[in-house]
Protein backbone atom coordinates (compact mmCIF):
# COMPACT_ATOMS: atom_id res chain seq x y z
CA UNK A 1 0.00 0.00 0.00
CA UNK A 2 2.98 1.99 0.16
CA UNK A 3 3.11 3.08 -2.90
CA UNK A 4 2.61 7.36 -2.36
CA UNK A 5 4.51 8.63 -5.26
CA UNK A 6 7.10 11.12 -3.88
CA UNK A 7 8.79 14.11 -5.64
CA UNK A 8 12.39 13.92 -5.91
CA UNK A 9 12.92 17.24 -4.51
CA UNK A 10 15.31 19.23 -6.57
CA UNK A 11 17.07 21.28 -3.72
CA UNK A 12 20.51 20.92 -5.25
CA UNK A 13 23.44 23.36 -4.65
CA UNK A 14 25.32 24.14 -7.56
CA UNK A 15 27.85 21.01 -6.18
CA UNK A 16 24.64 18.76 -6.96
CA UNK A 17 24.13 17.83 -3.47
CA UNK A 18 20.35 17.02 -2.89
CA UNK A 19 18.07 17.31 0.15
CA UNK A 20 17.23 13.79 1.63
CA UNK A 21 13.84 12.93 0.90
CA UNK A 22 13.89 10.99 3.63
CA UNK A 23 13.90 13.73 6.03
CA UNK A 24 10.39 14.50 5.09
CA UNK A 25 7.72 13.44 7.72
CA UNK A 26 6.10 10.60 6.95
CA UNK A 27 2.35 10.97 6.18
CA UNK A 28 -1.14 9.11 6.54
CA UNK A 29 -2.63 7.27 3.79
CA UNK A 30 -6.57 8.61 3.28
CA UNK A 31 -7.73 7.82 -0.37
CA UNK A 32 -7.18 4.80 -2.41
CA UNK A 33 -4.02 4.32 -4.52
CA UNK A 34 -5.39 5.48 -7.63
CA UNK A 35 -6.78 8.96 -5.77
CA UNK A 36 -4.12 9.72 -4.46
CA UNK A 37 -2.39 12.95 -5.44
CA UNK A 38 0.38 12.76 -7.70
CA UNK A 39 3.45 15.28 -8.03
CA UNK A 40 5.40 15.65 -11.15
CA UNK A 41 8.98 14.75 -11.51
CA UNK A 42 11.17 17.34 -13.23
CA UNK A 43 14.51 15.96 -14.66
CA UNK A 44 16.70 16.10 -11.73
CA UNK A 45 20.15 17.86 -11.80
CA UNK A 46 22.10 14.65 -11.29
CA UNK A 47 20.84 13.57 -14.71
CA UNK A 48 21.11 16.41 -17.07
CA UNK A 49 23.07 15.96 -19.74
CA UNK A 50 22.28 19.19 -21.74
CA UNK A 51 23.75 22.42 -20.59
CA UNK A 52 20.47 24.28 -20.07
CA UNK A 53 19.76 25.09 -16.74
CA UNK A 54 17.64 27.74 -14.97
CA UNK A 55 19.89 29.37 -11.52
CA UNK A 56 18.36 30.16 -8.43
CA UNK A 57 20.09 32.28 -6.08
CA UNK A 58 18.65 31.59 -2.53
CA UNK A 59 20.54 35.04 -1.26
CA UNK A 60 18.64 37.19 -3.22
CA UNK A 61 15.46 35.29 -2.35
CA UNK A 62 16.45 36.66 1.30
CA UNK A 63 17.46 39.52 0.52
CA UNK A 64 14.04 40.09 -1.23
CA UNK A 65 12.17 38.58 2.05
CA UNK A 66 14.44 40.89 4.01
CA UNK A 67 12.83 44.11 1.55
CA UNK A 68 9.88 43.02 1.69
CA UNK A 69 9.78 43.19 5.51
CA UNK A 70 10.67 46.23 5.99
CA UNK A 71 7.98 47.38 3.10
CA UNK A 72 5.11 45.75 5.12
CA UNK A 73 5.89 47.98 8.40
CA UNK A 74 4.51 45.23 10.99
CA UNK A 75 2.28 43.06 8.78
CA UNK A 76 2.97 39.01 8.64
CA UNK A 77 5.01 38.54 5.43
CA UNK A 78 2.74 34.78 3.61
CA UNK A 79 5.00 33.98 0.99
CA UNK A 80 3.27 32.99 -2.58
CA UNK A 81 4.98 30.21 -3.79
CA UNK A 82 2.26 28.97 -5.88
CA UNK A 83 3.06 27.42 -9.48
CA UNK A 84 6.27 25.91 -8.10
CA UNK A 85 7.08 28.78 -6.58
CA UNK A 86 7.15 30.94 -9.54
CA UNK A 87 8.93 28.35 -11.45
CA UNK A 88 11.84 28.32 -8.93
CA UNK A 89 10.96 25.05 -7.28
CA UNK A 90 8.64 25.28 -4.23
CA UNK A 91 10.38 23.11 -1.88
CA UNK A 92 13.38 24.46 -1.86
CA UNK A 93 12.12 28.03 -1.67
CA UNK A 94 10.24 27.27 1.35
CA UNK A 95 12.77 25.77 2.94
CA UNK A 96 14.80 28.72 2.23
CA UNK A 97 12.38 31.19 3.14
CA UNK A 98 11.10 29.38 6.44
CA UNK A 99 14.42 28.95 7.46
CA UNK A 100 14.43 32.94 7.38
CA UNK A 101 11.80 33.33 9.46
CA UNK A 102 9.06 33.95 6.70
CA UNK A 103 5.68 34.17 8.88
CA UNK A 104 3.90 31.61 6.51
CA UNK A 105 2.93 30.82 2.87
CA UNK A 106 0.12 30.84 0.60
CA UNK A 107 -0.18 28.57 -2.14
CA UNK A 108 -3.14 28.10 -5.31
CA UNK A 109 -4.11 24.63 -5.21
CA UNK A 110 -4.41 21.76 -2.29
CA UNK A 111 -1.55 19.69 -4.35
CA UNK A 112 0.56 22.84 -3.85
CA UNK A 113 0.09 22.52 -0.24
CA UNK A 114 0.78 18.85 0.20
CA UNK A 115 4.00 19.40 -1.44
CA UNK A 116 4.88 21.79 0.93
CA UNK A 117 4.55 19.82 3.73
CA UNK A 118 6.51 16.37 2.15
CA UNK A 119 8.98 18.98 2.23
CA UNK A 120 9.04 19.34 5.66
CA UNK A 121 7.48 22.62 5.66
CA UNK A 122 5.75 22.92 9.40
CA UNK A 123 4.80 27.06 9.02
CA UNK A 124 0.58 28.06 8.60
CA UNK A 125 -0.03 27.73 4.88
CA UNK A 126 -3.39 28.97 2.85
CA UNK A 127 -4.93 27.12 0.14
CA UNK A 128 -5.77 29.91 -1.72
CA UNK A 129 -7.66 28.78 -5.08
CA UNK A 130 -10.95 27.38 -2.91
CA UNK A 131 -11.42 24.37 -4.74
CA UNK A 132 -11.16 21.38 -2.36
CA UNK A 133 -12.89 18.39 -4.86
CA UNK A 134 -11.80 15.24 -3.12
CA UNK A 135 -9.02 16.85 -0.59
CA UNK A 136 -11.13 17.96 2.27
CA UNK A 137 -9.82 15.70 4.34
CA UNK A 138 -6.79 16.16 2.97
CA UNK A 139 -6.78 19.34 4.09
CA UNK A 140 -7.37 19.04 7.42
CA UNK A 141 -4.56 16.39 7.68
CA UNK A 142 -1.74 18.16 6.31
CA UNK A 143 -2.87 21.16 8.33
CA UNK A 144 -3.46 23.33 5.87
CA UNK A 145 -5.85 26.13 6.27
CA UNK A 146 -8.50 27.05 3.42
CA UNK A 147 -10.05 30.05 2.30
CA UNK A 148 -14.05 29.63 2.48
CA UNK A 149 -16.74 31.70 0.30
CA UNK A 150 -19.25 29.13 -0.45
CA UNK A 151 -21.63 27.25 1.87
CA UNK A 152 -20.62 23.86 0.46
CA UNK A 153 -17.01 24.62 1.74
CA UNK A 154 -18.39 25.53 5.35
CA UNK A 155 -20.70 22.23 6.02
CA UNK A 156 -17.81 19.91 4.61
CA UNK A 157 -14.99 21.14 6.95
CA UNK A 158 -17.65 21.57 10.05
CA UNK A 159 -18.58 18.26 9.30
CA UNK A 160 -15.27 16.58 8.85
CA UNK A 161 -14.12 18.52 12.11
CA UNK A 162 -17.38 17.35 14.04
CA UNK A 163 -16.54 13.58 13.03
CA UNK A 164 -12.67 14.48 14.38
CA UNK A 165 -13.43 16.19 17.60
CA UNK A 166 -11.43 18.85 19.22
CA UNK A 167 -10.16 22.39 18.10
CA UNK A 168 -12.23 24.57 15.56
CA UNK A 169 -10.57 24.62 12.17
CA UNK A 170 -9.19 28.21 11.25
CA UNK A 171 -10.33 29.08 7.73
CA UNK A 172 -10.24 32.36 5.76
CA UNK A 173 -12.90 34.34 4.89
CA UNK A 174 -12.73 35.60 1.18
CA UNK A 175 -14.77 38.58 0.31
CA UNK A 176 -15.32 40.20 -3.36
CA UNK A 177 -14.33 43.87 -3.42
CA UNK A 178 -13.62 44.48 -7.02
CA UNK A 179 -11.78 41.81 -8.50
CA UNK A 180 -15.13 39.07 -9.52
CA UNK A 181 -13.42 36.05 -9.43
CA UNK A 182 -13.82 34.46 -6.33
CA UNK A 183 -15.30 35.21 -3.24
CA UNK A 184 -18.44 36.57 -1.30
CA UNK A 185 -19.89 39.66 -2.44
CA UNK A 186 -20.34 42.53 0.04
CA UNK A 187 -23.68 42.61 -0.05
CA UNK A 188 -23.70 39.15 0.66
CA UNK A 189 -21.88 39.36 3.40
CA UNK A 190 -24.11 39.45 6.60
CA UNK A 191 -26.05 36.24 5.50
CA UNK A 192 -22.61 34.18 4.77
CA UNK A 193 -21.86 35.85 8.34
CA UNK A 194 -25.08 34.22 9.66
CA UNK A 195 -23.86 30.51 8.31
CA UNK A 196 -20.63 30.88 9.88
CA UNK A 197 -22.29 31.40 12.92
CA UNK A 198 -24.10 28.26 12.39
CA UNK A 199 -21.14 26.41 12.14
CA UNK A 200 -18.96 26.69 15.58
CA UNK A 201 -16.64 23.77 14.04
CA UNK A 202 -15.04 26.74 12.21
CA UNK A 203 -12.92 29.64 13.54
CA UNK A 204 -12.33 32.81 10.88
CA UNK A 205 -8.64 33.85 11.97
CA UNK A 206 -8.60 35.49 8.74
CA UNK A 207 -10.40 38.27 5.99
CA UNK A 208 -8.82 38.45 2.91
CA UNK A 209 -9.46 40.07 -0.38
CA UNK A 210 -7.49 40.46 -4.27
CA UNK A 211 -6.84 43.30 -5.67
CA UNK A 212 -7.38 44.13 -9.31
CA UNK A 213 -5.42 46.70 -10.21
CA UNK A 214 -2.60 47.03 -7.76
CA UNK A 215 -0.37 48.62 -10.81
CA UNK A 216 -2.55 50.57 -12.73
CA UNK A 217 -1.00 53.99 -12.93
CA UNK A 218 -4.06 55.55 -10.42
CA UNK A 219 -4.53 54.32 -7.23
CA UNK A 220 -8.59 54.89 -7.41
CA UNK A 221 -8.99 51.30 -8.13
CA UNK A 222 -6.93 50.52 -5.10
CA UNK A 223 -8.91 52.39 -2.63
CA UNK A 224 -12.14 51.32 -4.14
CA UNK A 225 -11.41 47.86 -2.98
CA UNK A 226 -9.80 48.91 0.08
CA UNK A 227 -12.93 50.88 1.28
CA UNK A 228 -15.43 47.82 0.43
CA UNK A 229 -13.13 45.53 2.03
CA UNK A 230 -12.77 47.92 5.78
CA UNK A 231 -16.92 48.09 4.88
CA UNK A 232 -16.83 43.91 5.05
CA UNK A 233 -14.56 44.17 8.13
CA UNK A 234 -17.05 46.59 9.82
CA UNK A 235 -19.96 45.02 8.78
CA UNK A 236 -18.24 41.31 9.93
CA UNK A 237 -17.35 43.16 13.65
CA UNK A 238 -20.75 44.52 14.08
CA UNK A 239 -22.05 40.45 14.06
CA UNK A 240 -19.37 39.58 15.93
CA UNK A 241 -16.81 38.05 13.88
CA UNK A 242 -13.41 39.66 13.87
CA UNK A 243 -10.84 38.13 12.20
CA UNK A 244 -7.12 38.43 13.53
CA UNK A 245 -5.45 39.08 9.92
CA UNK A 246 -6.97 41.07 7.42
CA UNK A 247 -4.98 40.76 3.94
CA UNK A 248 -4.69 41.96 0.70
CA UNK A 249 -1.79 43.13 -0.38
CA UNK A 250 0.05 41.56 -3.54
CA UNK A 251 3.41 42.67 -4.56
CA UNK A 252 2.48 45.90 -6.01
CA UNK A 253 0.21 47.00 -3.26
CA UNK A 254 3.31 46.22 -0.72
CA UNK A 255 5.73 48.28 -3.05
CA UNK A 256 3.12 51.21 -3.30
CA UNK A 257 2.69 50.37 0.90
CA UNK A 258 -1.03 50.36 0.38
CA UNK A 259 -3.18 48.05 1.92
CA UNK A 260 -1.02 46.05 4.25
CA UNK A 261 -3.19 45.44 7.03
CA UNK A 262 -2.34 42.76 9.23
CA UNK A 263 -0.37 40.51 6.73
CA UNK A 264 1.07 40.78 2.90
CA UNK A 265 0.90 38.24 0.27
CA UNK A 266 3.58 39.48 -1.73
CA UNK A 267 4.49 36.87 -4.78
CA UNK A 268 6.79 38.12 -7.52
CA UNK A 269 8.89 40.60 -5.53
CA UNK A 270 10.02 37.67 -3.78
CA UNK A 271 11.43 37.02 -7.04
CA UNK A 272 13.36 40.34 -7.07
CA UNK A 273 10.89 41.72 -9.60
CA UNK A 274 9.00 45.04 -9.09
CA UNK A 275 5.50 45.25 -10.77
CA UNK A 276 5.63 47.91 -13.67
CA UNK A 277 3.59 50.95 -13.85
CA UNK A 278 2.98 52.37 -16.95
CA UNK A 279 6.38 50.09 -18.27
CA UNK A 280 8.40 52.01 -15.62
CA UNK A 281 9.37 49.44 -12.61
CA UNK A 282 8.07 50.12 -9.35
CA UNK A 283 11.65 49.93 -8.45
CA UNK A 284 13.01 52.52 -10.42
CA UNK A 285 14.43 54.97 -8.39
CA UNK A 286 12.66 54.60 -5.44
CA UNK A 287 15.43 53.92 -2.51
CA UNK A 288 14.61 51.04 -0.73
CA UNK A 289 12.66 48.86 -4.02
CA UNK A 290 16.05 48.84 -5.50
CA UNK A 291 16.93 46.43 -2.87
CA UNK A 292 14.98 43.35 -4.60
CA UNK A 293 17.54 40.73 -6.20
CA UNK A 294 16.47 38.98 -9.19
CA UNK A 295 16.45 35.65 -8.34
CA UNK A 296 16.85 33.79 -11.31
CA UNK A 297 19.20 33.06 -13.99
CA UNK A 298 18.66 31.13 -17.28
CA UNK A 299 21.75 30.17 -18.75
CA UNK A 300 22.24 27.41 -22.24
CA UNK A 301 25.28 27.09 -24.54
CA UNK A 302 26.03 27.23 -27.74
CA UNK A 303 26.14 23.26 -29.12
CA UNK A 304 26.53 24.05 -32.62
CA UNK A 305 27.99 27.32 -34.96
CA UNK A 306 28.03 27.98 -38.62
CA UNK A 307 29.32 30.41 -41.12
CA UNK A 308 26.14 31.07 -43.17
CA UNK A 309 26.50 33.30 -46.63
CA UNK A 310 24.89 36.86 -47.44
CA UNK A 311 21.15 36.18 -48.61
CA UNK A 312 20.69 32.72 -47.65
CA UNK A 313 17.80 31.69 -44.58
CA UNK A 314 17.54 30.39 -41.22
CA UNK A 315 14.97 28.32 -39.41
CA UNK A 316 11.59 27.19 -40.11
CA UNK A 317 10.03 28.76 -42.81
CA UNK A 318 12.73 31.10 -43.56
CA UNK A 319 12.05 34.22 -41.06
CA UNK A 320 15.41 35.55 -40.99
CA UNK A 321 17.49 36.12 -43.97
CA UNK A 322 21.38 37.06 -43.63
CA UNK A 323 21.93 40.68 -44.68
CA UNK A 324 26.03 39.82 -44.39
CA UNK A 325 27.86 36.93 -44.10
CA UNK A 326 27.25 35.90 -41.09
CA UNK A 327 28.14 33.36 -38.10
CA UNK A 328 24.91 31.52 -36.85
CA UNK A 329 25.09 30.01 -33.13
CA UNK A 330 22.53 27.34 -31.97
CA UNK A 331 21.39 27.22 -28.53
CA UNK A 332 19.88 24.86 -26.85
CA UNK A 333 16.78 26.24 -25.63
CA UNK A 334 13.42 26.48 -27.34
CA UNK A 335 9.65 26.89 -27.16
CA UNK A 336 9.49 23.59 -25.14
CA UNK A 337 11.72 24.74 -22.17
CA UNK A 338 9.26 27.95 -21.92
CA UNK A 339 10.88 30.10 -23.97
CA UNK A 340 8.21 32.03 -25.66
CA UNK A 341 8.04 31.51 -29.53
CA UNK A 342 6.93 34.96 -29.80
CA UNK A 343 10.67 35.88 -29.35
CA UNK A 344 10.84 34.40 -32.93
CA UNK A 345 12.72 37.53 -34.50
CA UNK A 346 12.60 39.62 -31.29
CA UNK A 347 15.04 40.05 -28.22
CA UNK A 348 18.55 38.78 -27.76
CA UNK A 349 20.31 36.56 -25.30
CA UNK A 350 23.97 37.39 -23.92
CA UNK A 351 27.61 36.16 -25.46
CA UNK A 352 30.62 36.52 -23.78
CA UNK A 353 28.80 39.62 -22.24
CA UNK A 354 27.14 40.94 -24.98
CA UNK A 355 23.80 40.90 -26.50
CA UNK A 356 23.33 38.34 -29.63
CA UNK A 357 19.69 38.83 -31.59
CA UNK A 358 17.38 35.62 -32.33
CA UNK A 359 17.97 34.83 -35.93
CA UNK A 360 14.72 33.49 -37.01
CA UNK A 361 11.99 31.00 -35.41
CA UNK A 362 12.08 29.53 -31.46
CA UNK A 363 11.91 25.89 -31.96
CA UNK A 364 11.11 23.52 -29.83
CA UNK A 365 14.13 22.54 -28.63
CA UNK A 366 16.97 25.17 -29.88
CA UNK A 367 16.86 28.71 -31.24
CA UNK A 368 19.49 30.65 -33.76
CA UNK A 369 21.28 33.53 -32.47
CA UNK A 370 23.54 35.81 -34.87
CA UNK A 371 26.75 36.02 -33.27
CA UNK A 372 28.71 37.89 -36.61
CA UNK A 373 29.61 40.95 -33.83
CA UNK A 374 30.92 38.14 -31.80
CA UNK A 375 34.36 37.27 -33.02
CA UNK A 376 36.13 35.04 -30.72
CA UNK A 377 32.38 33.01 -30.15
CA UNK A 378 32.77 29.18 -30.09
CA UNK A 379 30.61 26.07 -29.24
CA UNK A 380 30.21 25.66 -25.33
CA UNK A 381 30.40 29.33 -24.50
CA UNK A 382 27.35 30.62 -22.33
CA UNK A 383 24.40 31.73 -23.57
CA UNK A 384 22.50 33.91 -21.23
CA UNK A 385 18.94 33.94 -21.40
CA UNK A 386 17.88 35.33 -18.82
CA UNK A 387 20.17 37.44 -16.00
CA UNK A 388 23.35 38.89 -16.25
CA UNK A 389 26.73 37.92 -17.73
CA UNK A 390 30.11 39.40 -17.48
CA UNK A 391 32.52 38.34 -20.39
CA UNK A 392 35.11 39.76 -23.01
CA UNK A 393 32.83 42.21 -24.80
CA UNK A 394 31.68 43.78 -21.40
CA UNK A 395 29.06 43.16 -18.97
CA UNK A 396 25.25 43.34 -19.50
CA UNK A 397 21.48 41.72 -18.21
CA UNK A 398 18.61 40.51 -19.46
CA UNK A 399 15.63 41.32 -17.45
CA UNK A 400 12.31 39.67 -17.27
CA UNK A 401 10.60 42.66 -17.89
CA UNK A 402 12.57 42.75 -21.04
CA UNK A 403 11.92 39.11 -22.35
CA UNK A 404 8.08 40.13 -21.15
CA UNK A 405 7.58 43.04 -23.16
CA UNK A 406 9.43 40.96 -26.12
CA UNK A 407 7.05 37.53 -25.80
CA UNK A 408 4.41 40.47 -25.30
CA UNK A 409 3.12 39.15 -21.98
CA UNK A 410 4.09 39.99 -18.49
CA UNK A 411 7.11 38.55 -15.88
CA UNK A 412 4.66 36.67 -13.86
CA UNK A 413 4.38 33.90 -17.33
CA UNK A 414 7.79 33.81 -18.10
CA UNK A 415 8.59 32.39 -14.89
CA UNK A 416 5.70 30.21 -14.73
CA UNK A 417 5.93 28.84 -18.45
CA UNK A 418 9.83 27.83 -17.77
CA UNK A 419 9.15 24.22 -18.22
CA UNK A 420 10.07 20.58 -16.43
CA UNK A 421 12.23 19.98 -18.98
CA UNK A 422 14.40 22.99 -17.56
CA UNK A 423 16.56 21.70 -14.06
CA UNK A 424 16.99 24.24 -11.43
CA UNK A 425 20.26 24.62 -9.83
CA UNK A 426 20.13 26.30 -6.33
CA UNK A 427 23.19 28.64 -5.11
CA UNK A 428 23.67 29.80 -1.64
CA UNK A 429 24.75 32.99 -2.95
C1 LIG B 1 -0.81 35.38 -6.94
C2 LIG B 1 -1.50 35.99 -5.81
C3 LIG B 1 -0.80 36.89 -4.96
C4 LIG B 1 0.61 37.36 -5.23
O1 LIG B 1 0.64 38.23 -6.36
P1 LIG B 1 1.97 38.95 -6.86
O2 LIG B 1 1.49 39.96 -7.82
O3 LIG B 1 2.81 37.91 -7.53
O4 LIG B 1 2.64 39.53 -5.67
C5 LIG B 1 -1.48 37.35 -3.84
N1 LIG B 1 -2.76 36.97 -3.59
C6 LIG B 1 -3.45 36.13 -4.40
C7 LIG B 1 -4.86 35.77 -4.07
C8 LIG B 1 -2.86 35.63 -5.54
O5 LIG B 1 -3.55 34.82 -6.34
Amino acid sequence: MQTRVRMRYEATTMEEREFSVSEAPSVPEFAAPEERIMKPRRAAPADVVRPTRAEVSLDALRCNLHAIRQKAAGAKVWAVLKADAYGHGAPAVARTLERAKVDGFCVALVEEGVELREAGITGPILVMGGYYGRAYEEMLARRLTPVVYDREHLETFARLVRARGGEPLAVHLKVDTGMARLGVRPEEIPAFAEALAAHPELRVEGLMTHLASADAPTTESLEHQQSRFEATSKTLALLGIRPTYRHAANSAALLREMARYDAVRPGIALFGVAPTIDGVSMAAGSGRDADLVPSLRVRSEIIALRDVPAGETVGYSGLFRTSRPSRIATVAMGYADGLARALTNRGSFLVRGKRAPVAGAVSMDMTMIDVTDHPGAVLGDEVVILGRQEGPFGRDEITLDELAAHAGTISWEVLTHLSRRVPRFYREA
